[in-house]
């Protein structure tokens, strides 16, 4: 059985490089690093649908 995954895109809060993971579809947050700073975000679900908000861990 094949979970259907979304591309989550987030804006780092530290660095502002935008991010990308791709989560399962039915999930409406994730943990995930910057690419570029390495900062820890937890990054929710937003009302826009594809930017994701991220939070600083
Ligand atoms: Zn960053």
């Amino acid at each position: 059985m094949t979970v259907p995954a979304v591309t989550a895109e987030w804006v780092c809060t530290r660095c502002g490089t935008v991010n990308r993971k791709l989560v399962p579809a039915d999930s409406d947050e994730t943990e995930d690093r910057c690419q570029h700073c390495r900062a820890k975000h937890e990054v929710e679900r937003g009302k826009r649908k594809v930017f994701w908000d991220a939070e600083l861990d």
